[in-house]
């Protein structure tokens, strides 16, 4: 595989400088600013692809330093998952970025009856955003959000009867509302639209929609807390393949690592090459439509199992690979008949940089709640040393950012 993009090379001027500005943006963070030295020109997309990525760790960060305001109308703040340290909050303006995908994605219209079943509150974004969209399609809207297991009857049996044309929820969520129309035979003839938003598509989905509601077709938004939505597709696509908006830039990695940069100026959050930890290829759609599509892989940011909790490889990689000095750091995790006696941190530093470990060692235990929790009572078996070589695949010189060894 090699580098790709959503863009063509010769469109990439004007993308290219809300690249610069969030560079500009992210080099005022304290904590960021030595990442990005040597980083002072990005005129091609090459040299975006350069730029060291940003994960979500690194967003929080420089979010509590921007604490970025809306120019117009109201800021947002909602949070987004993710088992590691704190919250990670994500900004967003009034309207949540949902002009700019209503101007190329119009699944809703103004004859629909559309239920948002997206959860609400709990400063998850998702609902607000679809009720963004739909108050645009000038639709009539019934916000449901989520519903308790023995609501779903009725609630069923009030969408028949209001003639529902359209519903929106993840995947998961979607599979609730569908299986139990179905085990309660009641079907809804009228319903031709189910948007989906949050996860990967579940084909079982498709199973129960055909028996509930047999003209009703799929319609899918990707995107994260962070990046808002990034891309979108239509009955006629892949379920994992999207059409990315013009307002952001994808970028597939010869790692198969999908990275996201904002094109549009009034994004709030810093998004430059940022990483959900989503694998994919940039690709052509079958549906026809022209342009660069992205085909989404799913995960792969590395989540471990350490002592029944998910550690999230990457993101520890990443904060030691911030310390100035180290040039490069693996997590290994020494285990026992399944059981971590261990986890250290790896680093291959520069000669001289005298990087501190143990600061450092007890700067990434207290940040990271999987090894704070794991190691609770024997902290010391958490531990971060300098290497002269890290551990590589004899076979295909891949250098991986786990390695998992069992002790002998
Ligand atoms: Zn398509």
């Amino acid at each position: 595989m090699t580098e790709s993009f959503s863009l063509p090379p010769e469109a990439a001027g004007a993308a290219l400088d809300v690249a610069r500005s969030n560079l500009q943006r992210l080099k005022t963070v304290p904590e960021l600013a030595s990442r990005y030295t040597g980083c002072e020109t990005v005129g091609t997309l090459g040299e975006l692809a350069a730029l060291p990525p940003l994960v979500k760790d690194d967003l929080n960060t420089a979010l509590a330093h921007l604490e970025p305001k809306a120019e117009d109308g109201a800021t947002w703040l909602f949070q987004s998952g993710g088992s590691t340290g704190a919250p990670k909050i994500g900004y967003a303006p009034t309207g949540f970025y949902m002009a700019g995908v209503a101007a190329h994605w119009q699944p809703l219209d103004r004859d629909d009856v559309f239920v948002n079943a997206w959860g609400a509150g709990r400063m998850w974004g998702a609902h607000f955003l679809a009720a963004g969209l739909a108050d645009l399609s000038g639709c009539r809207i019934i916000a449901v959000g989520s519903v308790t297991r023995d609501e779903y009857a009725d609630w069923l049996g009030f969408f028949a009867a209001r003639r529902v044309t359209a519903i929106g929820g993840t995947p998961s969520v979607l599979r609730l509302w569908f299986a139990h129309a179905r085990a309660a035979g009641i079907t809804l003839p009228a319903l031709r639209k189910v948007l989906w938003l949050g996860e990967a598509w579940q084909p079982q989905l498709a199973e129960d929609m055909a028996v509930v509601a047999p003209d009703a077709q799929r319609w899918g938004m990707f995107g994260s807390t962070e990046t808002w939505v990034v891309g979108t597709n239509t009955p006629d696509c892949p379920a994992d393949t999207f059409h990315p908006l013009p307002e952001q830039l994808v970028h597939a990695g010869p790692d198969e690592l999908l990275d996201f940069t904002t094109l549009n100026p009034a994004m709030l959050n810093p998004v430059l090459r940022y990483r959900t930890g989503d694998a994919g290829r940039i690709t052509e759609c079958p549906c026809g439509r022209p342009g660069r599509a992205m085909q989404v892989l799913g995960r792969r940011d590395s989540v471990v199992q350490v002592r029944g909790l998910g550690l999230h490889v990457d993101e520890v990689v990443a904060r030691a690979e911030q310390e100035p000095g180290v040039s490069r750091a693996q997590v290994l995790i020494t285990e026992q008949r399944g059981r971590a006696t261990a986890v250290e941190v790896l680093l291959l530093t520069d000669p001289d940089a005298g990087v501190d470990t143990e600061r450092l060692r007890k700067e990434v235990l207290a940040a990271t709640f999987t090894l704070s929790t794991a190691f609770q009572h024997d902290p010391e078996s958490f531990r971060v040393r300098t290497v002269d070589a890290l551990v590589s695949n004899d076979r295909t010189g891949k250098t991986a950012n786990l390695v998992v060894r069992e002790e002998s």
